[in-house]
């Protein structure tokens, strides 16, 4: 964890997640995910993320951990959120281990996202308008640019 962090909190302020600044304000670790999953334990069309390394995230308080096993990629997610005010917390993939996503609607600050994820899910009339942001109909392709941008952030994949 560097010195400089950034802080949100829940809706009840139960729980609180910090964030290393320069983790947070790359547009490449933003993303935007239209799976029904996400919307459906969010009440919401897209969940908005951070994915960053865990070791750049310190949380405090308590969260509950519901393991969601019937997701569209077949993988069980570990998907975080307050016990008492129900605000996600952030979502975790056990086949990117020590990857972390947190949720940033958690954050006074919006970093825009360079990513979207699962779009194929997204309705018809929501065009998508965030500028220059890379679309994926579902995950994006194990690419060798998303391999490099893992390791960076000491992902066993
Ligand atoms: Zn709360
Ligand atoms: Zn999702």
């Amino acid at each position: 964890m560097t010195a400089s962090t950034i802080s949100g909190k829940c809706l009840c302020g139960q729980i609180s997640v910090s964030v290393s600044q320069v983790a947070f304000n790359k547009t490449e670790n933003v993303g935007v995910c239209y799976c029904k999953n996400c919307r459906q334990s969010g009440g919401c069309l897209a969940s908005y993320n951070l994915y960053v390394s865990e070791g750049d995230v310190k949380i405090q308080g308590q969260p509950k951990i519901y393991q969601d096993p019937n997701t569209d990629s077949g993988t069980t997610l570990e998907r975080a959120f307050c016990g008492n005010c129900g605000s996600p917390v952030y979502g975790k993939n056990p086949k990117f281990i020590g990857l972390i996503a947190v949720r940033l609607g958690l954050f006074d600050q919006l970093p825009k996202p360079g990513m979207a994820l699962y779009c194929k899910n997204r309705p018809e009339w929501d065009k998508g308008t965030i500028d220059g942001v890379q679309e994926h109909k579902v995950m994006p392709e194990m690419t060798e640019d998303l391999r490099k941008w893992l390791q960076e952030k000491g992902v066993s994949i």
